[in-house]
């Protein structure tokens, strides 16, 4: 880190309207720091429009993975204190089975996550019912099903409205709508931001959270992140009858309720029918989301008839890794990025993370494994 205690920046600039972006810039305004938040479209237009946003720490990846991931879901729980009633914000568990093949893992899953002290029940189909309510449980295979009761979900669009109310009232500014955004590097070390509308922003340190456009964006300074970033679809339903409460990781698809009494749905296999044409378009098959809508009826009880209201299609960014990136570039001091899976999970403490990090020079330990430097040294 190139910023000692004592050169608190006194200009941040954030390139993304993400989650990213907007939890940063709302850490960082609250801790007394001018601000920029700058998008190229309306706050909310990437992937965090079109996420399952499911809070969780399931199944099995590294130490370090699974303990940011649990500090991000304590963040959440306090938030969830804040607005006990946010329609957007609930902590009804999550619910998780696998196809009943040789790749089943639920016995192992629920072994590991036992270790980890993750909260979790081992629940057979005929007792699913009385533990968590609107699922069709004859589709559970004999291996049964997880019960996370700890897990919840979130709407981000909502967080992010109440995010940017927040930052505006604390005198962050914010400026929308400004078409491509790119940081601006002096004699090494990132100086600003210029977008395409020839607005320039000078700053002591810059965010870049422009979602799974990371990876291109510091290619253009010679710098290297991995990418696995696929194209990714969420279907929303028009609101539907049903009792579920918690998310549903099933082999054919995922459901969460929604703030508005519909679902959101996504699934692997109907992720990978998306076409991609090579203009930035995309193409979705009608049967593609029939199929999906039938899946998930599937697994609701009452089989309930699902019609769609919207769906979203687009990139959803992942590392090459699959592990979070967070921090400063160490060859363009001043340069921070966030680029990240799952950030509904972490959306809340990577900003706290990161805002500590600027603010204050030192880096975080919860994040040393996560920087970028570690692609650099792989390539
Ligand atoms: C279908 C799907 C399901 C998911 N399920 C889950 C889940 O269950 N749990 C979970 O935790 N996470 C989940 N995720 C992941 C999570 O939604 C993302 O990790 C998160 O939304 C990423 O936020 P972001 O801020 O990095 O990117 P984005 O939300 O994409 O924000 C980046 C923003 O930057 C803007 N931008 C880009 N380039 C520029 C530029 N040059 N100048 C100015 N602005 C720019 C974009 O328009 C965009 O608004 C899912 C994602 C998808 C798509």
């Amino acid at each position: 880190m190139s910023m000692s205690a004592s050169s608190k920046p006194s200009t941040v600039v954030v390139i993304g309207g993400g989650i990213f972006g907007v939890s940063s810039a709302v850490h960082l305004a609250r801790r007394g720091v001018t601000t920029i938040l700058i998008n190229d479209g309306p706050v909310a237009n990437g992937a965090s429009s079109r996420s399952l946003a499911w809070l969780n720490s399931s199944r099995k990846r590294s130490p370090e993975y699974q303990q940011l991931r649990m500090v991000g879901i304590d963040r959440y729980r306090t938030l969830a204190a804040k607005y006990p009633d946010a329609p957007w914000l609930r902590f009804n568990g999550g619910l998780t089975w696998d196809a009943d093949d040789a790749n089943n893992e639920i016995a192992d899953v629920f072994a590991h996550e036992r270790e980890l002290g993750y909260d979790a029940q081992h629940l057979a189909a005929d007792g699913i019912a009385a533990a968590t309510p609107g699922v069709d449980a004859s589709t559970v295979p004999e291996q049964g099903a997880i019960l996370n009761p700890g897990e919840g979900w979130v709407n981000l669009p909502s967080l992010i409205e109440t995010l940017v109310a927040e930052f505006q009232e604390l005198g962050g500014k914010l400026v929308t709508d400004a078409g491509k955004a790119t940081v601006t590097v002096t004699n090494g070390r990132a100086s600003g931001v210029t977008t395409t509308s020839g607005a320039t922003f000078d700053a002591d340190a810059v965010l870049l959270a422009t979602g799974s456009l990371v990876p291109k964006m510091v290619s253009d300074h010679g710098q290297h992140i991995g990418d696995d970033t696929p194209i990714a679809l969420l279907v929303r339903t028009k609101p539907v009858k049903t009792t579920l409460k918690a998310v549903l990781n099933t082999p054919r698809v995922a459901i969460r309720p929604t703030p508005d009494g519909a679902l959101a749905l996504d699934s692997a296999w109907s992720e990978e029918e998306v076409i991609a044409h090579g203009d930035g378009t995309y193409e979705i098959k009608e049967s593609t989301l029939q199929g999906l809508l039938a899946e998930a009826s599937k697994v609701l009880e009452g089989n309930p008839t699902l019609e769609i209201e919207s769906y979203g299609v687009g990139p959803k960014p992942i590392p090459g890794d699959g592990e979070p990136v967070f921090g400063e570039l160490q060859a363009i001091p001043g340069y921070f990025v966030a680029f990240s899976h799952s950030g509904a999970t972490l959306g809340l403490i990577a900003g706290e993370l990161l805002a500590d990090e600027i603010i204050t020079g030192r880096p975080h330990p919860l994040l040393a494994r996560f920087r970028p430097e570690r692609f650099a040294q792989s390539a």
